[in-house]
């Protein structure tokens, strides 16, 4: 297999044969979607039609699983071993969720309030990574089955609000599900490639992605300039859903035609609540629905539906206004309305969206399947088979100078929009100091050595002057190409330098995942290595400030003084040589204790000195 080489403008590597899927890992429905003759095409079951996998996992006693269909059926009989909506679980405390925790018919579970949430199944406790791995695991294996070859690689959407955790603990679960995950991409960006926006031909387009599925609801506002989508503005909310309009069905029932029948029943409460989804459903169509429930006729039409669900349409409104405020633009300029999710086929949510922006809706795609179809859309794209798409939209690491002691710092995280640019000043550690080299990595390390180097150079002509007096501005700018130039002056003397990058030139996916997983697993390590590293940098300072006030103030120190203080530097050097940090900073600090009342008498004498000077 070797490397693959990627370049960072057209995200296109060296073709093989291998495929790289996309997949859509919902909260209700997941699903599994590549690109067959040009087109991306969603992935169906055995049974050639469905290409929605629940995403529900069913345990039996021996901690067997199924996900999918047959998972979905045990929901109400065996709720406690049937595990549903786990992507609300991704990447959380049991802190941010205790509140919601009625919500869910299975056990979760904490051990101390700060760490990740587990779900407890009889006596095993699972991580949502490890459940969201069972259902790509599922997906792998369906996509494997249909496309008669192994499949390793995938793009998986997530929702443009997830943070960092969220979006590395589904990184994760592809890891775990045997999934080479190379891009986690936004599913607002995925359901707008899948309708061929990607502003190819055009000038600046603004997009809404208004995402209405079984339990949540999201908008997003997009702009893609020169292939580059930027969120703008995200809102939603996270339990307003298609159940919810069920649920106002049943609730509906309940109070009329329904009034007394045996709540307690669970077979009955189960068929009402089946009776309602396909009720909604076929209220997409028809105008009028009939069924019977335990002996009794009971209906529903269009307009009854419409003015059951308005107040919860309404909000999904109300989060739309919201939305636009933050991105600071009106509803007359977004250029395309994106519709996703299984619940925009409700008639009355197409007319009120189309009504709030006033203009045509992008409805024509399969709702559940758009961002999944536009997920394969991304990984043909990273396959390397459309050329001159460019789809970059954040930088894949971080990018910083090596400071003293070999330690990173970062001037453009990870995962930070480009364009992008920061800057920050740095001062010399030696007197008299001309010269500055200037390293620059790539990388999540703490120490550079572990990290990828991408250049140096060196900013020339710094006048002399005292360690820690220059001031030598150090300034990032990241441009749209992913091209990286690095400039440095120094401002009292205004000399200065400037290098070209590439950053990302040469190092595939693969490399990129590895300095990530690498630097979780040695984020420890490396926290300790940084304190002791600053420790050290710390402590040769005051080593050298030590030096410098025997030799300055010998006249006011005795012997024994001089002596001590020559013993605690020796104490504390021997300190820097060793890899205690505790250590040094104990040492450091006896220094300074005994030193501090010594540099008062100092400074009362030099000003005593000074005084003296001035009346003679
Ligand atoms: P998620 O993104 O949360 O995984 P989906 O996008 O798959 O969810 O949407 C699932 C929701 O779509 C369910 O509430 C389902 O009842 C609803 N839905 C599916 N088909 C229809 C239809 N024809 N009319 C109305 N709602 C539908
Ligand atoms: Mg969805």
């Amino acid at each position: 297999m070797g490397l693959v080489s990627i370049n960072i403008k057209t995200g296109s590597v060296d073709k093989s044969d291998e495929v790289v899927v996309g997949i859509d890992l919902g909260t209700t429905n997941s699903l599994v979607a590549f690109m067959e003759n040009g087109r991306p095409k969603a992935i169906t079951g055995e049974d050639g039609k469905h290409t929605l996998v629940p995403s529900i996992i069913h345990f039996d006693e021996h901690y067997g699983i199924v996900v999918g269909d047959q998972a979905r059926k045990k929901l109400v009989a065996d709720p406690t071993n049937t595990i549903y909506s786990v992507k609300r679980l991704m990447g959380k405390s049991y802190n941010d969720v205790a509140d919601r925790n009625g919500f869910f018919g299975y056990k979760i579970i904490d051990d101390d309030t700060e760490s990740l949430v587990k779900i407890r199944v009889q006596d095993r406790y699972y991580t949502p990574v490890e459940l969201s791995a069972a259902i790509l695991g599922e997906l792998k294996k369906r996509a494997e089955k249909a496309l008669g070859k192994k499949v390793e690689k995938a793009v998986v959407t997530v929702p443009a609000y997830f943070n960092d955790a969220q979006r590395q603990a589904t990184r994760d679960a592809g890891k775990l599900a045997g999934l080479d995950v190379l891009r986690i991409v936004n599913e607002p960006t995925a359901a707008s490639l899948a309708y061929g926006i990607d502003a190819e031909g055009y000038d600046k387009q603004v997009i809404a992605v208004y995402d209405l599925g079984g339990g949540t609801f999201d908008i997003s506002i997009l702009q893609i300039e020169d292939g580059i989508f930027e969120v703008l503005a995200t809102n939603g909310n996270t339990f307003l859903g298609g159940d919810d309009f069920d649920h106002a069905i049943v609730e509906h029932w309940l109070a009329t035609e329904l009034r007394d029948v045996d709540m307690a029943d669970a077979a009955t409460v189960q068929s009402i609540r089946i009776a309602a989804e396909n009720a909604k459903k076929q209220l997409t169509t028809s105008e009028t629905f009939e069924t019977d429930i335990a002996g009794r006729k009971i209906q529903l039409t269009r307009s009854n539906f419409n003015s059951l669900i308005a107040r919860l349409v309404g909000q999904t409104i109300d989060c739309c206004k919201n939305a636009l405020a933050d991105a600071k633009i009106g509803a007359d300029q977004i250029d395309h309305i994106v519709m996703v999710g299984g619940s925009t086929r409700v008639p009355l949510v197409k007319e009120l969206v189309r009504q709030f922006f006033g203009k045509d809706l992008h409805d024509n795609l399969d709702p559940d399947e758009v961002v999944a179809l536009g997920a394969a859309v991304q990984a043909d794209i990273l396959a390397g088979n459309q050329k001159d798409i460019l789809l970059i939209d954040v930088t894949p690491l971080s990018l910083g100078i090596e400071t003293v002691g070999g330690l990173m710092d970062v001037l453009i995280p990870r995962n930070s929009k480009i364009p992008f640019s920061a800057g920050r000043q740095y001062t010399t550690s030696v007197d008299g100091q001309k010269n500055l080299k200037i390293a620059v990595f790539q990388g999540e390390r703490d120490l550079v050595e572990h990290n990828r180097k991408l250049g140096e150079f060196v900013l020339k002509g710094i006048p002399p002057m005292p360690a820690g007096l220059p001031k030598i501005d150090i300034r990032f700018m990241l441009n749209a190409d992913g091209i990286l130039k690095v400039k440095a002056g120094e401002l009292r003397s205004g000399t200065e330098q400037e290098i070209e990058i590439k950053p990302s030139y040469g190092i595939s996916e693969d490399d990129m995942a590895l300095m990530l997983i690498q630097s979780i697993q040695n984020a420890q390590n490396d926290l300790q290595t940084r304190a002791l590293i600053e420790a050290r940098n710390e402590a040769n300072i005051i080593i050298l400030s030590a030096d410098k006030f025997i030799s300055q103030n010998g006249e006011i120190l005795s012997n024994e003084e001089i002596e001590q203080i020559r013993k605690l530097v020796g104490k504390l050097s021997e300190a820097v040589s060793g890899q205690d940090k505790d250590l040094i900073n104990s040492s450091m600090e006896e220094l300074n204790t005994y030193t501090t009342p010594l540099a008062h008498r100092a400074m009362d004498f030099n000003i005593g000195k000074a005084i003296k000077g001035t009346v003679v």
